[in-house]
């Protein structure tokens, strides 16, 4: 497969691989777009079975976080970097300096920061190779741990959908929680303290317990959380939890929460809308944890210290977006992915417009 053939390929500026025969690093760079400002996007490392699955991978992140920060209102392109490897065998410091001097050739149409496989401490030993790397601990502008943020803007968005879709606060909803890792778990809390019942799943039944005990929530098992009375699921693990063999199983009205890619497909989306549920599009009101990111590269751009003002003035912007979503899906009679991704395109497009004018 080329390039240009690939499915997930939309109009890229840029795919760059880059390789370090003395650390054996393989990375893909892609920039998809950089029309809102420079592209950032977090570095996954992750074993691919193929280069191919890896610029797949690399093609289709990239894209997201353009949709993602242009709902979010950054001034900020999509762009994703992959490391082909695995990351609890292959890393080193020296993979991650390698991988700092390829960001840095790329001069700055292209910030780094965390994704799956990649720590805190990886971050740093690329950032002593190039200074576009967010996501870094101990300094004025860094931003920590994003997940409080992303948990804040996916309680919003539960609270939105839930107001629209059932015509009510969510003091006495019940919401069913897929996963209290990072983003489920302060998710949970705040639900919990706002009222909402709650019956939550995770396969580490240690943070499981944990949750649970905070929470007084139902514990079921990870295959029985499709099937529970709930009037919200919230996928909060890993993509695809919206399938075709998990739709017909959910008795939910709204389907809201904070993991990435929860549509198997665009398809799946229209069959969510056409059987009366509300989805609040995950890119949309996950969006918290880039902007918490974007706070730390301004920061860094200024030489100033991190500002929570501007992270919390972006995250009410974000709310008022969703809202903006979801008024046109009901005026259109439309799928709220499908007007999401229109508004995003739309976005990017003005924005490469007013670029070509300039
Ligand atoms: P995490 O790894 O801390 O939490 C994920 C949790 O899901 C873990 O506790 C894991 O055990 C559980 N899990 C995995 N497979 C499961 C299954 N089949 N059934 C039930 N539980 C399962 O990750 P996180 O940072 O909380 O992120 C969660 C999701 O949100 C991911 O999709 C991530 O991409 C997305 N996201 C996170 C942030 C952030 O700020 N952390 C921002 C935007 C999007």
């Amino acid at each position: 497969m080329t390039l240009f053939d690939s499915p997930a390929f939309e109009g890229h500026e840029g795919v760059h691989s880059f390789y370090d025969e003395k650390t054996g690093l393989k990375t893909i760079i892609a920039v998809h777009s950089t029309a809102r400002g420079p592209a950032a996007g977090g570095c996954r490392m992750w074993p691919y079975a193929s280069a191919d699955a890896a610029l797949e991978d690399a093609l289709r992140l990239s894209r997201a976080m353009s949709y993602k920060n242009a709902m979010a209102d950054l001034e900020l392109g999509g762009g994703k970097a992959v490391i082909i490897g695995d990351s609890r065998t292959m890393k080193t410091p020296a993979l991650f300096e390698a991988f700092g001097r390829a960001v840095d050739k790329l001069g700055g149409s292209y910030w780094t920061a965390e994704d799956v496989g990649v720590s805190p401490a990886d971050l740093m030993s690329a950032r002593k190779q190039t200074r576009f790397v967010a996501g870094l601990e101990g300094h004025a502008a860094a931003s920590g741990d994003p997940s409080p943020v992303t948990a804040e803007g996916v309680f919003r968005g539960v609270r939105l959908a839930v107001r629209r879709a059932l015509n009510r606060d969510l003091d006495g909803v019940t919401v069913a929680i897929q996963g209290v890792g990072h983003v489920g778990a302060y998710l949970a809390e705040k639900l919990h303290a706002a009222g909402a019942k709650l019956i939550i799943t995770d396969v580490n039944e240690t943070a499981l317990a944990e949750i649970a005990a905070r929470t007084g929530a139902q514990v079921v098992a990870p295959g029985a959380i499709f099937d529970v009375e709930a009037d919200v699921f919230a996928p909060c693990a890993m993509g695809g939890a919206i399938n075709a063999a998990t739709l017909p199983r959910l008795k939910a009205k709204v389907i809201a929460g904070g993991a990435n890619n929860q549509l198997a497909d665009l398809e799946i989306g229209r069959q969510v809308f056409e059987r009366g549920m509300l989805y609040a599009p995950d890119y949309v009101i996950n969006g918290g944890g880039i902007i918490n990111v974007a706070g730390e590269i301004r920061a860094l751009e200024q030489g100033g210290a991190f500002d929570p003002a501007w992270v919390a003035a972006k995250l009410d912007r974000l709310t008022a977006t969703l809202e903006e979503v979801l008024d046109r899906a009901v005026t259109e009679a439309r799928p709220t992915h499908e007007v999401a991704n229109e508004m995003a395109k739309a976005r990017i497009a003005q924005a490469e417009a007013q670029r070509l004018a300039a």
